[in-house]
């Protein structure tokens, strides 16, 4: 399930991590409170039209056990995955959330939510996370589970020749739709109310995130089905949940492992890698390659006068910027502090000339907001660029680094904004 509390720290602007019940805007204070409302006053609805079945308690009472089962064979996992929480994380509760969107009438499917969410805020609160966003969380999940159920078990109508099953595949589908949306697009509209503007990645995750949560809601879909059919087959679920959330920490843990938290780009470590794998394929290919490293210029006066919190928001956004000038297939990392490097396979002295130029024009136009305010932008960035080609420079990435280091001391010596290529005819 998406959760606020489990929405990436690196995506979002300081604002939001550091704010007190106390210091909350006016209208996402506003915001939660009705839709916690709306949370409670829904399910109190639903328990009063509702009239509780023996066997629907039982259903209830198995998807608790199997949910304690679960926390039990999995803390190891369930910790680290907390602990790494500064991703869109993806949580496997879902699983038994949803089995009881399908399973369970609406009023015992937000309690059920409300049984989760009270066991694992637990460990989210001591992993820092603030009780008024689990709060939230857990209301938009109810909502979602509520609407989800009242819409699964809503009286279909009798269609003749159709397929036994099909009405109740596409009532699933329906159900996880609006569970999804609801709850996604809740959690969505807090974050943009407490950190506006936030990229669209930042709101609803990648599409990666998003396919691992539509895979933990259809093992929950599974569940329900073989709980309310064949109750013994349910417990078949447990094992490819543990392989799921196994195989979404070992992803989390390499992603964690190879980027650069502040900018999102390859770290150093891994850039080598993929810079040293280009190379050998460059050489392969008898084809040429540039490497280039990028050092902002004065940087250290952006510091001073704005602050470090500016001074970040500037790297993320000349990260950005570069992504956005060179191509998909060339691989750019943060080498440390406010220098950047990057492979571009296929390039020559005359197209890097061209690349580089283009970098350095969208660098000098580069405007941040300061946090403080939409209303104040930092800008007047220069960068200077010292460039090595592949194989006039050097035949690895370690002499090629070198002769770009070389160059980038080159066009600091020169004045700084500007690109350099040492050892190389004009
Ligand atoms: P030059 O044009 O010669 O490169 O000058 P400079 O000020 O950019 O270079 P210098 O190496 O003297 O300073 C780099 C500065 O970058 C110092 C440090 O405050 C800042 N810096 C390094 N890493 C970070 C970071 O992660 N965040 C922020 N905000 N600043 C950083
Ligand atoms: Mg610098
Ligand atoms: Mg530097």
């Amino acid at each position: 399930m998406v959760s606020v509390a489990s929405m990436s720290r690196a995506c979002l602007p300081g604002r939001w991590r550091s704010l007190e019940f106390s210091r909350l805007p006016r209208d996402l204070l506003g915001y939660l409170l009705v839709a916690e409302i709306a949370a409670i006053g829904w399910t109190v609805l639903a328990f009063r039209s509702s009239h509780l079945h023996r066997a629907e308690l039982t259903s209830f009472v198995i998807l608790a056990a199997f949910f304690a089962v679960f926390e039990q064979i999995s803390p190891r996992i369930e910790r680290l995955r907390i602990r790494m929480t500064d991703s869109h994380t993806i949580d496997m509760t879902s699983v038994w959330t949803f089995a009881g969107v399908i399973a369970l009438p609406a009023a015992l499917s937000s309690t059920l939510v409300i049984l989760i969410c009270l066991v694992t805020s637990r460990a989210r609160l001591r992993g820092g996370k603030r009780p008024h966003r689990q709060v939230f969380s857990a209301a938009s999940m109810m909502l979602g589970a509520l609407a989800g159920s009242m819409l699964f078990h809503a009286p279909r109508p009798h269609i003749p020749y159709l397929a036994d099953g099909a009405l109740e595949a596409v009532a699933v589908a329906l159900a996880l739709a609006a569970y999804t949306v609801l709850n996604t697009s809740m959690v969505a509209g807090a974050m943009y109310l407490a950190a506006r503007p936030l990229p669209v990645r930042a709101l609803f995750g990648t599409g990666e995130e998003n396919a691992l949560e539509l895979a933990t809601l259809c093992l929950g879909g599974m569940t329900a089905l073989a709980l309310m059919y064949k109750p013994w087959l349910s417990f078949l679920v447990i094992v490819p949940l543990v392989l799921l959330q196994r195989g979404a920490l070992i992803k989390q843990l390499e992603i964690a492992a190879t980027t650069d938290p502040k900018t999102g780009l390859l770290n150093a470590v891994a850039w080598r890698h993929i810079a040293q794998k280009e190379l050998s394929r460059a050489e392969r290919d008898r084809r040429a390659s540039a490497i280039l490293i990028m050092d902002m210029d004065n940087f250290k006066s952006v510091n001073d006068t704005h602050g470090h919190l500016v001074g970040d928001a500037v790297l993320q956004a000349v990260a950005d910027c570069l992504v956005d000038q060179l191509r998909d297939y060339d691989s750019v990392g943060r080498f440390g502090g406010e220098e950047f490097v990057a492979i571009l396979p296929e390039v020559d002295l005359e197209m890097a000339r061209a690349i580089t130029d283009r970098v350095l024009s969208s660098v000098r136009i580069l405007e941040v907001q300061t946090p403080e305010g939409n209303t104040v932008a930092v800008s007047g960035f220069s960068a200077s660029i010292g460039v090595a080609l592949y194989p006039a420079n050097g035949g690895d990435v370690e002499a090629l680094l070198h002769v770009a280091d070389s160059a980038l001391y080159a066009a600091k010596s020169a004045g700084r904004d500007r690109v350099e290529f040492v050892g190389l005819a004009d």
